[in-house]
């Protein structure tokens, strides 16, 4: 076996016997390319239509598909753009590039629009931008993520997906159980773990692989998911996954909890083509109920390998409540003249009026700020709700976020970009285009992408200097 850890494939031939074969086939194969549609920006069915790779619809995931044949669609020119990663569209969050598997975990949280959703391990955000779209841009999805270095990562790529009802973290798990308790209607714990399940997609997991790393993770999966459930309102549903096998990181921790805490229980999560249960045998004693939690393999599905337990709080269960409860949000009074400017800006260029009571200033920006918000003190908050913009002497500059959260219908005044000029906006170059001067909304394929602002018609860009790109 080519490159796979030894111990590991001794491992997996214990525990899966003849079927571990196929397994190790599949972890040759290349990975697959995955996709899913912001539904908040676009249909799924008009997305396929208009992009230039077939798309393969997946079971699992109403707005997830398969990237059929992107490589061979670039090399014949067939693709524009190149690969998906490329194209324009995504940079204006018409979509996110997600491995199949993976797009069963939020579908599995069973979201509904207005909810209050905490994602506690988000970056880069795959899970998280999918609850957004899951969520209709109501209610509250709150964004976790404990390490400083992948918060540029989670906030960029919700940034792009445009969702307005986002409080973006940086928290230790135990700090959030402190401020907030019994909270939420739904939260998932993606674990950090020894990412068996992501082996042909990344070496580094291969390389560092060890069975001291599976205890190591499984100790902190143990805290970590007692803390998550601290987080759970009564009737509440907790979705723990992982992208590992071993059943050290899956069976036995959630068998572990259940044993420990009576007031939950295993929900079953709805059966899809190529979904297998998890196992009740690699648990000792036995649990029957962990048939309920599903295991994604690589050689049963066109996806990687992950692990998925749903688990329910009972409605009777007994928790202190929160101190707080939610406020809604409500801005602190504008400063005169920083409303003064939104609003000229606003009237200018927007068709749309945003809600004034949800606008707040920091400093010299505005945000919107989401329909309500747990107590922030004492919580290392990134960002909370959606950036307007910035007053600067004399005007007020629209931040990027505002671009890629409204619709091309939206703006007063558009500039429809081409094949060509949206490659120039995308490197931050300045266009030519004799009308009006003042700011304007880029827009790709109908795509809002960014601003621009047009003085004696040459359009300045305002595509982020972080963001352009050098091709
Ligand atoms: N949900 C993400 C997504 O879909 O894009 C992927 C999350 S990744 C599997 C696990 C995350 O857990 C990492 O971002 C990692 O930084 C974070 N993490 C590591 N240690 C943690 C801890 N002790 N508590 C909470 N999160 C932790």
């Amino acid at each position: 076996m080519t490159d796979l850890p030894e111990a590991f494939v001794a491992r997996m031939r214990a525990l899966l016997g003849a079927e571990a074969e196929e397994l190790f086939a599949a972890l040759q194969r290349p990975p697959l390319v995955g996709l899913r549609v912001n539904t908040l920006k676009i249909a799924p069915d008009e997305l396929r239509r208009r992009v230039p790779w077939q798309l393969v619809a997946l079971p699992w995931c109403p707005s997830g598909f398969v990237v059929q044949r992107a490589a061979e669609q670039e090399a014949d020119g067939a693709a524009p753009f190149g690969t998906p990663g490329q194209h324009p569209w995504h940079a204006a969050g018409r979509y996110y590039l997600q491995e199949p598997s993976a797009m069963a975990v939020a579908e599995a949280l069973d979201v509904q629009p207005g909810q209050h959703v905490l994602d506690l391990a988000a970056a880069p955000g795959g899970k998280a931008t999918h609850i957004a779209a899951l969520l209709g841009d109501r209610g509250l999805l709150v964004a976790n993520e404990v390490e400083r270095s992948r918060i540029k990562a989670l906030s960029e790529n919700l940034e792009r997906w445009g969702a307005r009802n986002v409080l973006i973290t940086n928290e230790a798990v135990e700090r959030l159980v402190q401020r907030w308790g019994a909270r939420f209607d739904r939260v998932l714990l993606d674990a950090p773990c020894s990412g068996e399940g992501m082996f042909r997609k990344h070496a580094q997991a291969r390389a560092e692989w060890s069975v001291q790393q599976i205890q190591g993770c499984a100790a902190r999966q143990a805290r970590i998911l007692e803390q998550a459930a601290a987080l759970v309102r009564p009737g509440g549903l907790l979705v723990y996954s992982t992208c590992t096998f071993a059943p050290e990181e899956n069976e036995q921790r959630i068998a572990t909890f259940l044993r420990a805490h009576p007031d939950w229980r295993l929900e079953p999560i709805p059966r899809q083509p190529g979904f297998a249960p998890a196992r009740p045998d690699w648990v000792d004693p036995p649990l029957p109920e962990l048939v309920h939690a599903v295991r994604l393999w690589p050689h049963r599905l066109a996806g990687e390998g992950h692990f998925i337990a749903r688990l329910r709080r009972a409605e009777q269960a007994e928790v202190a409540p929160p101190a707080e409860r939610e406020r809604r949000a409500a801005g602190s009074r504008l400063p005169a003249e920083l409303l003064a400017a939104w609003q000229a800006f606003a009237r200018d260029t927007l068709r749309v009026e945003l809600p004034l009571a949800q606008v707040a200033a920091r400093g010299d920006q505005l945000v919107l700020l989401p329909e309500a918000l747990p107590p922030l003190d004492g919580v290392r908050v990134v960002r909370a709700g959606l950036w307007l913009g910035t007053r600067r002497p004399g005007r007020f500059e629209p931040a990027h976020a505002l671009a890629l959260a409204v619709r091309a219908e939206d703006a007063r005044r558009t500039h429809a970009l081409d094949e060509r000029s949206v490659v120039a906006y995308l490197r931050g170059e300045p266009l030519r285009e004799a009308g009006a001067d003042g700011w304007l909304l880029m827009t790709f394929a109908g795509a809002p992408l960014g601003w621009g602002r047009r003085v004696g018609g040459v359009i300045k860009n305002f595509y982020p200097h972080g963001l352009r790109r050098s091709t």
